[in-house]
């Protein structure tokens, strides 16, 4: 379903938000506390999706900035960051999120701007981000080493370290939640960062950076905008660079993770998916029509653990797919902006002829198309990189479109007969971020859960992910994890101390 506006509505409206976005900046990289230009005075620019406008020049910096961002984290961390108490650290931790909580509509409005998602889903994201730092605020000052009692004449205990500078690379589809995800963690730990958001979509990490202002000693926050090959992987390779986390595709992490085997830095890395979501013969099926549909439909699909494949019992596949069906066509296309849209257009037109290919190579190796397939009918919305909500039925789980990432709003449906048979269907994959359980049977859902290979399974219900929880995928995914303790831990290193005691005779 399209929106009913009137083209010349929509672009008016984008000419007024692209000005009020640039009067927000200017947008320049953050370095020691410093919006600073890239070294060579080379700009790129973001742009608009919803009319294919720019919205504003941002640097695009090279090596020689890394290299001063590092630089300046280095010394944010020795003079400062490391000498800084937890309950310390805490208390700028949550004065920085009282900051951003105070510029959550700025930022939603730039975050819908620049990648094109509804206003609401923008909001609900740094509302996701703020509550992320929060929670990290929280946990920084509850940690503790061991004391090991092994011996009564050693005193035997460890400490957690910081690194020191790690590198941080986040992708363009939720630019400030990862921001959130990758600094949260690491300054709580007492490290200082260098990170590089996406050149599609760098606008509200640059802002949330600048918001730390006389809150973060200077160098703690760095933010360097541009391309991957210019800033991600000079930041990668960097010496001084002692842990690196990537969110983004297998193919660029691997890269990544080989870059960092060079000097034996620990990476984290939150890669691609292709998850399954399996639909059994007792699910309550509206349900799981409303996690399916989210799971592949928000974000317009741009999200790494999308429900790409729905695995669906051969007794409820037609129901499912009417319903599937009638659910797809009533998602309201329009101009983020507007309320009442519910899905926006891809971010960038990379992504756009991404997709468009996708859809026909499911046409090209025989599935049948069931609705969308392309960009909508309507003339308000050509200017931007819209594409329908899609629906696959007669998928076979070796096509293309039920292997590869799509990353759009492209559902590919997949039959099954048995629980062994969908179990075996789901793993088929070299992913495993994420796996979805419609069903009202709980020894189903522990079986699957215990079968599934992936880092994440979702029962009746798409989502929801919270900060507590470690977040993070099995295989092609990646390793370790973002979110909760456990990404804390991949930002402390373990120091085990032995004091030797003596006789205690006088
Ligand atoms: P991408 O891999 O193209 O880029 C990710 C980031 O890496 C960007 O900032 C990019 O500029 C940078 N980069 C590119 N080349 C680089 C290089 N050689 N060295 C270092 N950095 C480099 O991914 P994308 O297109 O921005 O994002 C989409 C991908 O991200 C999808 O595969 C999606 O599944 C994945 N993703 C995963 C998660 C997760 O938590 N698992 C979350 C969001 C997105």
């Amino acid at each position: 379903m399209v929106g009913s506006e009137p083209a010349d509505e929509i672009r008016e409206r984008h000419r007024e938000a692209r000005e009020r976005a640039r009067s927000m900046g200017p947008f320049r990289a953050w370095i020691d506390g410093e919006r600073v230009e890239a070294s060579d005075g080379a700009t790129a620019e973001t742009r608009d999706p919803v009319v294919d406008e720019p919205i504003a020049s941002v640097p695009a910096c090279g090596p020689e900035d890394v290299d001063r961002a590092v630089e300046a984290a280095a010394a944010g961390f020795a003079d400062e960051w490391s000498e800084v108490t937890p309950a310390e650290r805490s208390r700028r931790l949550f004065e920085w999120t009282d900051v951003l909580a105070d510029h959550v509509e700025e930022l939603a409005f730039l975050e819908c701007l620049d990648t094109g998602k509804p206003r609401a889903d923008a909001r609900g994201e740094i509302e996701g981000a703020t509550d992320t730092l929060e929670y990290y605020a929280s946990v920084c000052r509850s940690q503790s080493g061991d004391q090991i009692p092994a011996r009564e004449d050693v005193h035997l205990f460890t400490r957690q370290e910081p690194f020191g500078v790690v590198g941080q690379i986040t992708p363009w589809n939720f630019p400030a939640w990862a921001a959130a995800w990758k600094l949260g963690p690491a300054l709580a730990a007492g490290n200082a960062s260098v990170l590089k958001p996406s050149a599609s979509s760098p606008l509200s990490t640059i802002r949330m950076a600048e918001l730390t202002e006389g809150i973060l000693p200077d160098g703690v926050v760095n933010v360097v905008p541009g391309a991957g090959r210019d800033v991600g992987q000079p930041l990668t390779e960097h010496p001084d660079v002692a842990k690196v986390s990537f969110t983004g595709s297998t193919a660029v992490g691997r890269g990544v993770m080989k870059a960092a085997a060079e000097r034996v830095a620990p990476v984290t890395l939150e890669l691609g998916g292709k998850s399954p979501f399996i639909v059994f013969p007792d699910a309550d099926l509206e349900t799981a029509v409303d996690a399916v549909a989210a799971g592949i439909f928000y974000s317009t699909g741009e999200i790494c653990d999308a429900f790409s494949r729905a695995l669906v019992h051969e007794d409820v596949l037609a129901e499912f797919t009417d319903r599937f069906v009638e659910r797809a066509e009533s998602y309201v296309l329009g101009d983020p902006l507007a309320e009442d849209t519910t899905m926006g257009p891809l971010t960038t037109r990379d992504q756009f002829g991404k997709v468009s290919d996708y859809v026909d190579a499911g046409r090209r190796e025989g599935a049948t198309l069931l609705t969308g397939g392309g960009p909508p009918d309507d003339p308000a919305l050509a200017d931007g990189w819209y594409f329908e909500p899609t629906v696959f039925g007669d998928v076979d789980n070796d096509m293309r479109i039920a292997r590869e990432e799509i990353f759009g709003p492209v559902q590919t449906i997949i039959p099954f007969g048995s629980y062994e048979e969908a179990i075996e269907i789901a793993n088929d994959t070299d992913y495993g971020l994420a796996a979805g359980i419609g069903t009202e049977r709980t020894s189903l859902v522990h079986n699957a859960a215990a079968d599934l290979e992936a880092g994440l399974v979702y029962v009746n219900e798409y989502g929801p992910i919270l900060p507590e929880a470690p977040y993070g995928g099995y295989k092609d995914s990646g390793i370790g994890r973002d979110l909760g303790q456990e990404a804390l831990d991949h930002y402390r290193q373990t120091k085990t101390v032995y004091v030797n005691l003596d006789d205690p005779s006088l």
